[in-house]
């Protein structure tokens, strides 16, 4: 039986406070096999707890453990701090031990920030990224969507295997994919790309590029085919409406969105609605898209339609990798010739 999305939400926090539990109680074990060794580490937090107590009994006008004052207090506990970084690098302990290590330092695992603005003002927590690109990961799972080819990276981007006459035209091409990356990165891109060529000439190895670099910023990215597009507003609009309302907002609010080998699929009257409806919002908002296609201008507007294929023309940049299909060369290459 497949999850809802608000089944999924109720897992996820579940995983994240175990997840959370997890990592405080390997901090505690850290800290205890260190204090194991170094005794007076452990001495110095309890009186440090101690010293925290009597400025609060001190604040309270109680009676006090120490009987200091504020400032002696304040002085002792300085000394022990001083004290205890004294010892970590004698030891060559790095301090960072002896606190929780956080798979994401910026929510603490939460999923959840806060930013505090000037005038003690709190303004409303926000989700932080690591947790929007879990709930698309979810989405992923509920629509049953495989993740980006997460081994095409730039870096293995190989122009020889492309004849010599076309080298010059097709790094240019890698070199505009890894400026629209970049601007994807930086959470500064407006525009969207339209990767066309021949089949076999790698639109899908940029795509997923792109995609990979974009991910590795820490940038929500979905990777999707038109079969797999279909499969999602499918499922979503059977299984319950609201669901469906969240995973079409969902797809408007994704940092990026790469639509693979569009061409492969037809399209019914539905599914080019919901398209054109996915594309014309993104384009209107200004987010970014990369659809990929081998579809030529006349073949795009006869497999799906005037509207999607003008919005695919003139609101995208087009960029045309060209040669012969390359797979024959990586077969050749693989055999040794
Ligand atoms: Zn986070």
């Amino acid at each position: 039986m497949r999850l809802s999305l608000s089944d999924m939400t109720i897992e996820r926090a579940k995983r994240r406070e175990a997840r959370i539990r997890q990592l405080e109680q390997e901090r505690a074990e850290r800290e205890a096999a260190i204090f194991a060794r170094l005794p007076r580490l452990a001495e110095i937090k309890a009186l440090q707890a101690e010293i925290g107590l009597d400025l609060a009994r001190l604040y309270l006008k109680r009676p006090t453990r120490f009987k200091m004052t504020f400032e002696e207090l304040r002085e002792w506990s300085l000394r022990l701090s001083q004290e205890r970084e004294e010892i970590l690098r004698r030891h060559g302990i790095d301090p960072r031990e002896l606190e929780v290590h956080w798979d994401c330092p910026e929510c603490q695992n939460t999923g959840w920030i806060r930013d505090t603005e000037a005038g003690d003002t709190v303004s409303p927590p926000r989700k932080c990224r690591c947790l929007i690109q879990e709930e698309i990961e979810d989405l992923y799972r509920v629509a049953g969507l495989t993740g980006p080819l997460r081994e095409q990276t730039f870096d293995r981007f190989d122009l020889t295997v492309y004849p010599p006459e076309n080298r010059k035209h097709n790094a240019g091409v890698l070199a505009d994919c890894r400026r629209f990356a970049e601007e994807v990165a930086d959470g500064r891109c407006r525009r969207s790309l339209l990767l066309q060529g021949g089949v076999g000439l790698g639109k899908t190895f940029l795509a997923s590029a792109i995609g990979n670099h974009a991910i590795a910023a820490r940038k929500t990215v979905l990777y999707f085919t038109l079969a797999e597009f279909i499969d999602l507003i499918r499922a979503e609009k059977f299984d319950d409406e609201a669901d469906f309302r969240e995973a079409a907002q969902r797809l408007l609010e994704v940092d990026l969105i790469i639509l693979d080998d569009l061409g492969a699929e037809k399209a019914t009257e539905f599914v080019a609605q919901e398209l054109f409806n996915l594309i014309n919002v993104r384009l209107n908002r200004q987010m970014p898209m990369v659809v990929s296609t081998n579809l030529r201008a006349a073949e795009l507007q006869d497999t799906y339609g005037e509207r999607i294929a003008s919005r695919l023309l003139f609101g995208f940049e087009a960029l045309t990798l060209e040669g012969e299909d390359v797979r024959r060369v990586l077969r050749l290459r693989a055999h040794g010739r």
